[in-house]
């Protein structure tokens, strides 16, 4: 991978990403909230509800790249809006999708993180349009792509002048058909072998179930993830899209006090490993 002049780990210290007051590649950072902002009551408890558990940053999509044409696309500049809006009140930066090359320039005005979908990890006009900004950008990996193609994805955004890229493994098509996807966890250490920049696990999106979501978590933990995005819902079974994989603001709390604990645990344990001089 000799092209990868940016993305490459060789040797450089690992990316720290500055989204207002939060920095992602240290410590472990929680983006958490609902997959579709849909209205403004619901946008606005949920958000309420994962500041309190701890989350670290709002998610929320306006735009929505739904398999079926007539499927809830999102709420658009209605949706952006909100969800701002949220943020403000929160105080919790806020990460939102984008899926056109002639949104970003706009988007930008409402949100801290673009984030790029698994089904356009290789729409290279949108990457290049990303790169051109001087917001963070959240790629997620293509649901059929291989490692060497996500970097070179990165490649393109890094190349495009900007340098804020957080990966995020999302899972994977496998012949497995009980989960929505497969989480591929080993991305993490490769990913971490291969480039400087912080990467996060999807739970949420990689398994399809809600009760699959805490398990996963804390795998992403001990994989030595950076952070997570887990879609959090105030009702989940009313929500207009991913409703049998959003956590309840209950099952979100009660995930972050255990994810908390071992977050804590894995510090002390790769503390004691760097003081025995192993990596
Ligand atoms: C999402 O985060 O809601 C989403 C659509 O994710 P993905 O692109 O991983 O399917
Ligand atoms: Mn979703």
């Amino acid at each position: 991978m000799d092209q990868l002049k940016l993305a490459a780990r060789n040797g450089r210290d690992k990316t720290i990403i500055q989204v207002k007051h939060v920095r992602v590649g240290e410590g472990f950072v929680v983006i958490a909230g609902p997959c579709s902002v849909e209205s403004e009551e619901q946008i606005l408890a949920t958000a309420l509800k994962v500041k309190e558990a701890g989350a670290d940053m709002l998610r929320g999509g306006a735009f929505k790249p739904r398999t079926s044409p007539y499927a809830f696309q999102g709420l658009g500049l209605q949706g952006l809006k909100l969800l701002e809006k949220a943020g403000r009140i929160t105080g919790l930066p806020v990460v939102t999708e984008v899926v056109d090359p002639r949104d970003v320039s706009w988007v930008c005005e409402f949100a801290d993180v673009l984030q790029i979908g698994t089904r356009n990890m290789q729409n290279f006009a949108l990457l290049k349009e990303v790169g051109k900004t001087d917001k963070p950008v959240l790629l997620k990996r293509g649901m059929y792509s291989s490692l060497r193609e996500w970097l070179y994805s990165i490649e393109y955004i890094l190349n495009a002048g900007n340098p804020n890229v957080i990966l995020c493994e999302r899972g994977i098509r496998t012949f497995e058909t009980y989960t929505r996807n497969t989480l591929d966890i080993s991305a993490v250490p490769a990913m971490k072998e291969l480039t400087h920049l912080p990467i996060i696990i999807d739970p949420s999106h990689a398994t399809g179930r809600a009760s699959m979501v805490g398990s996963m978590s804390l795998a992403a933990v001990s994989a030595g993830a950076d952070g997570l995005l887990v879609e959090v819902h105030y009702r989940p079974p009313q929500a207009l899209s991913d409703k049998d994989q959003q956590l309840d603001p209950q099952q979100f709390s009660r995930m972050m006090h255990k994810l908390r604990r071992l977050v804590h645990f894995h510090q002390q344990f790769s503390e004691e490993k760097q003081s025995q001089g192993e990596t």
